[in-house]
């Protein structure tokens, strides 16, 4: 089936119901809204709604009506990989990683610019904005260009070299600004108002932040709907974290899964405003943060969102965590020999936040616990191993490959 069973838009703060418009905050009281289903429907055909694959699977609980605004370059549908050596090494029973690097621009971005380019086609936008870290200027920039769109990207300008290569190959309109995430971020926001591009932002839309739910279904579908007993998910606005919760929610009202996973908010130490709040429970206090490895967690101020956030972490009973930049980029290097995925630091900051967790005595390691690897190592900018080259011959060649295989 592809009919979208998405109903309306609700208030998260004082409940009321919109229709299903370009809308991006309550009339009312201003509060986040977000998108609500059909849940009879969704309880009585079951999993059975989804077909095809990728992200458009999961199309019944997306909230794009017309197939042709659609826009895909191939997202979703990647690897839930089962990790025996790393769980080891962590000493965890089961460790499972959800990892998003095979995405077409390489994160977990590609889930939400789906369909936020999709819905900018539905509400009839010839232009996209955003303000960015990296990865999501790439990812805007990509599916606007397959949608036909303009896009202006307001990147940052201590972006990894490859990030901005890939914004600068798919858009023509490329801005770099001074300062951090959290210094242009507000300003942009409020020019959103005035309509003159579709909001592709993290800080409102709920129809952008809807693609990142399908992280959640495509968790329980390779899971045979016994989802894993934690999930732990990056936070820098926190769209991950709050999509994920809410698939599983959804998927627990409509009968498909037991329970919701308990689930653990990862964020970097030098980034770390909703770990802050969580741990001393207190309301988030912006910080001022300067730059950390995990560029694409780098938000000192989520806003409403990082409250939403805490919200969930209260009422699911979750926990939230940070890492250093030191422990993400020695997590990076562990998961890249111990298991073959080259993740990136912004990536593998959960693992870094499970492996404390741990350390700590906060998570029970006999669970079952999956780890959101949201982005590939491809997109890091790091020293690189030398470049010196050997010359040989078939004496010296022989000698070196005894010498390193050997005893293998
Ligand atoms: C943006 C990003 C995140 C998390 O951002 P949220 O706004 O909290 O969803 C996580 N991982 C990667 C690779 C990202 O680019
Ligand atoms: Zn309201």
């Amino acid at each position: 089936m592809t009919e979208s069973l998405a109903r309306h838009l609700a208030c998260i703060d004082c409940g009321g119901r919109y229709p299903l418009g370009y809308r991006l905050e309550c009339e009312r009281c201003r509060g986040l809204l977000e998108l609500t289903y059909d849940l009879e429907r969704l309880r009585k055909e079951g999993p059975a709604l989804f077909s095809g694959t990728g992200l458009w699977r999961y199309a019944p609980v997306l909230p794009i009506a017309d197939p042709a605004h659609r826009v895909t370059l191939g997202e979703g549908g990647t690897p839930l990989l089962d990790c025996p050596r790393l769980a080891a090494q962590l000493g965890v029973r089961r460790l499972l990683l959800k990892f998003d690097g095979p995405n077409p621009t390489g994160t977990v971005k590609d889930r939400s610019s789906a369909t936020a380019i999709a819905a900018a086609l539905q509400f009839g936008y010839r232009a996209t904005s955003v303000v960015s870290s990296g990865n999501a200027g790439s990812s805007i920039a990509a599916y606007s260009a397959r949608a036909g769109l303009r896009s202006l990207i307001f990147a940052y300008e201590r972006a990894s070299a490859p990030k901005l290569l890939h914004m600068a190959a798919t858009t023509a309109d490329l801005v770099i600004y001074q300062g951090v995430y959290d210094d242009l971020i507000t300003l942009w926001d409020r020019l959103v108002e005035e309509r003159l591009f579709f909001d592709c932002g993290a800080s409102r839309n709920a129809y952008k932040q809807e693609g990142k739910k399908t992280l959640a279904y495509e968790i329980a579908e390779q899971t045979a709907f016994t989802p894993p007993d934690v999930v732990v998910a990056p936070v820098a606005v926190g769209e991950t974290f709050i999509a994920t919760a809410r698939g599983f929610r959804e998927m627990r009202e409509a009968g498909w899964i037991p329970r919701v996973p308990l689930m653990v908010a990862a964020q970097a130490t030098r980034a770390n405003a909703i770990a802050r709040a969580f741990r001393d429970g207190t309301p988030i206090r912006p910080l001022k943060i300067g730059y950390t490895v995990a560029e694409g967690l780098a938000a000192g101020n989520p806003g409403k969102k990082g409250e939403w956030v805490l919200r969930l972490l209260h009422d699911l009973k979750g926990l939230a965590g940070d890492a250093e930049d030191e422990e993400i980029l020695d997590v990076q290097r562990l998961l890249a020999r111990v298991e073959g995925v080259w993740a990136g630091p912004t990536g593998v900051a959960t693992l870094a936040v499970l492996r404390r967790l741990l350390a700590g005595k906060q998570l029970d390691p006999a669970q079952t616990i999956c780890v959101i690897v949201s982005e590939t190592g491809l997109k890091t900018e790091a020293e690189l191993p030398s470049r010196q080259g050997t010359a040989f011959d078939h004496d010296s060649l022989r000698r070196l490959v005894l010498e390193r295989l050997g005893s293998a």
